[in-house]
């Protein structure tokens, strides 16, 4: 029997279709900037993103990492959410690689609004770390693939102005939150001063992110990969599966959220299961388990059935759609979850 793989939209694999655009992409050295399929990779994102240029990355950590080395200066700080994928699963990078304080803060729903962003940032004082920007994430992954509204994004833009501090979005699942909104990509990541976005996560690339930003900061934010080891020679190879993955499994993400919502609905029929389906906007599907049931030890009675799906936190287990589940699978799995959720210890 297939193993359902639900542990995260990272687990997918590359296509015949991708395979073979990959085998055929044309490659030079980039980091003479001679790799033609990087080029057509960094132009179409930066088009499709509405920003000036864009920088391919190894990945999303390495992408926020570029970042945030760009945003701020040893000693500075920028405010996140407390559920941030910078404050929470980059091995402490920001504080250890660029000296930079993170000020996190909890948000109903991960959604950081200006209300609660505004009191923390700090006043000219001598005695004060300068705040050099805002971060959000969006989609958020720890509050279970939630959305940000475009108001509560416009908001944020003009308190970044009025105190004249940076924007940045980790959109590894940008594309995903466009797909909620119904809107184009470029409308969300426009607004914000650099983005960071995932090819490897709901479009299915093997590997591969990119930051957008203007021209000028993309130059900065090219010397910075290459000290931190992420300059990259015929990478056009890799650059081919993201620009395969970019023009050909967007339209698609809209399938993800209509499996993880039909999850999410299943499962909620069982009092084992306490989740509301009305709250799944995109891909993930959070759920806390009732009481009684262990989340590390439901997911491994679980893997024995062949279903795979994370423990995250306490009571907490997360199950992700992507492109290597159909409507079959999801129903599949949510049967042998139920079952196992019903089975003795
Ligand atoms: C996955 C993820 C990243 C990092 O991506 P890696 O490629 O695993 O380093 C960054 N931010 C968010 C929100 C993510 O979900």
């Amino acid at each position: 029997m297939k193993i359902i793989d639900l542990r995260s939209d990272t687990v997918t694999r590359p296509s015949k279709g991708m395979r073979e655009f990959i085998a055929s992409a044309e490659v030079g050295d980039d980091v003479f900037g001679d790799d033609p399929t990087v080029k057509n990779l960094e132009d179409r994102t930066a088009e499709v993103l509405g920003h000036e240029a864009a920088l391919f990355v190894p990945s999303g950590t390495m992408a926020n990492q570029v970042s945030l080395r760009a945003l701020a200066m040893p000693g500075d700080e920028i405010i996140c959410e407390t559920g941030a994928h910078i404050f929470n699963y980059e091995v402490a990078g920001a504080a250890a690689i660029s000296g930079i304080q993170l000020h996190p803060i909890g948000a109903a729903n991960g959604i950081l609004t200006s209300e609660i962003v505004e009191p923390l940032i700090r006043p000219e004082d001598i005695h004060d770390p300068r705040t050099a920007a805002i971060a959000i994430e969006n989609s958020n992954n720890r509050a279970g693939g939630t959305v940000f509204p475009m108001e509560v994004i416009g908001d944020l833009r003009r308190l970044a102005d009025q105190y004249k501090v940076k924007l940045y979005l980790d959109g590894a699942r940008l594309w995903n939150a466009a797909t909620y909104l119904g809107v184009k990509p470029s409308e969300i990541a426009s607004k914000f001063d650099y983005v960071s976005v995932c090819f490897s996560k709901g479009l299915g690339a093997p590997i591969g992110s990119a930051i957008v930003s203007s021209r000028e900061n993309i130059k900065k934010a090219r010397r910075i990969r290459k000290m931190y080891g992420g300059g990259m020679r015929q990478v056009g190879l890799i650059a081919a599966g993201a620009l395969y993955a970019l023009e050909n499994n967007y339209t698609r993400l809209g399938d993800d959220h209509k499996r993880a919502a039909n999850l999410a609905r299943l499962l909620s029929k069982s009092p084992f299961f306490l989740i509301n389906p009305d709250t799944i906007q995109t891909n993930i599907v959070v759920i806390r388990l009732a009481s009684g049931l262990n989340p590390d030890r439901f997911c491994q009675k679980l893997s024995h059935e062949k279903v795979l799906v994370v423990p995250f936190g306490e009571n907490m287990i997360r199950a992700v759609a992507h492109l290597d589940v159909d409507d079959t699978d999801i129903e599949k799995a949510a049967n042998i979850m139920l079952e196992t959720a019903d089975s003795p210890a």
